[in-house]
């Protein structure tokens, strides 16, 4: 009996994965944790060289997600069970800059992603389950927090308009008859975040300080609140919401939000600098033309649906991130 119960969950269990995006944090969170669970792991990079943190058993395929016949041959050829759609353009600073690259791959490159996986469904006769990272910035700058999947879409940015585009398409995929699901990130933080981001951008700073190598910290608004969580907790939820028998979205979150004030002061602290008020300078070129004031998000359903909670508080993402950086390198 319990035999068969394994024989039967090892039929049932996936096994292989294709994630687009593989290069950034996300993408080496999500390859360790598939590769942990048995999975066999494609990737698709832009450029031929293993990315930083990227373990050595995943399968390369060097592409763009904006050639879409490429990368639906590509798709059709590794046949996977899972794609994990992650590829973007991650800045939303950037997103003002280079709005048509943006909606080129955060959008239609989605898009045209969910099409192919149709497709190879039809091919094979085999189930493909599609997830698809979203983000709390299809809401824009919402009237309301917490926000949770029925908050309506209304994004104030080129990013969150071609994650929303993205977003919308996974319900249309799945009326095609395709398991898909979208995972509403919010913020969710790592010593494998790039400085493009502000976590990283202070802890890096920070820690300068702290060694003597630097004077100050250069910031934007620091009233935005945002919900950061710990990015391989994030990357865990997006797992279990492609694997859940009923493909519907889940916003990931912790619940919890904090001003960008709030966790400059953690990470000073973190890294046993008193005074930090003197550190900091405001440049008001890197304040944004516009910002949500407080994105918050509700993960209810995460949480009961897939039994998804979030491991690390803020004070021990930004501790993580400090010691990390601390570090001598
Ligand atoms: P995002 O929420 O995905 O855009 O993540 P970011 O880390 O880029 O920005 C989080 C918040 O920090 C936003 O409200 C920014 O306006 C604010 N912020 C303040 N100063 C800075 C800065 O120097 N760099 C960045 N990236 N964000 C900043």
């Amino acid at each position: 009996m319990v035999e068969e119960r394994a024989q039967r969950a090892s039929r049932n269990h996936p096994t292989r994965a294709f994630i687009t995006g593989l290069a950034g944090q996300d993408g080496s969170y999500l390859a360790e944790q598939l590769l942990a669970d048995g999975l066999e792991v494609h990737g698709l990079i832009r450029t031929p060289v293993r990315p930083p943190f990227c373990p050595p058993e995943v399968v390369l395929h060097p592409g763009d997600v904006t050639d879409h016949d490429a990368t639906r041959r590509l798709l059709l050829e590794v046949a996977p069970d899972e794609v994990y759609n992650l590829a973007a353009v991650s800045s939303v600073a950037r997103s003002w800059q280079e709005p048509e690259l943006v909606r080129a791959v955060n959008g239609d490159a989605a898009t045209a992603l969910m099409d192919s996986a149709l497709a190879l469904q039809d091919r094979t006769g085999r189930p493909v389950r599609l997830v698809q990272a979203s983000s709390a910035e299809i809401f824009g700058s919402p009237a309301t927090a917490p926000q949770d999947e029925s908050t309506p879409i209304a994004p104030t940015n080129p990013y969150g308009e071609a994650k929303a585009r993205a977003h919308l398409a996974v319900g249309e995929a799945r009326e095609r008859g395709l398991h898909a699901v979208s995972a509403i990130l919010y913020n969710h933080e790592s010593p494998r975040r790039p400085q493009t981001f502000v976590t990283r951008k202070i802890t890096r700073t920070v820690a300068a300080i702290a060694r003597g190598e630097a004077d100050e910290l250069v910031l934007g608004n620091l009233e935005a609140r945002r919900d950061w969580g710990w990015a391989p907790d994030h990357l865990g939820a997006m797992v279990l919401a492609g694997r859940h028998d009923l493909a519907q979205d889940y916003v990931v979150a912790t619940g919890e939000s904090h001003s960008v004030r709030e966790f400059v002061a953690a990470a000073f602290a973190a890294a046993g600098v008193t005074g930090w008020e003197s550190r900091v300078r405001i440049d008001p070129t890197l304040v944004r033309p516009v910002d949500a004031a407080d994105l918050r998000g509700d993960s209810t359903r995460a949480r009961s649906a897939l039994g998804w909670r979030p491991t690390k508080a803020f004070a021990d993402v930004i501790l993580a991130m400090v010691e990390s950086d601390l570090r001598p390198r």
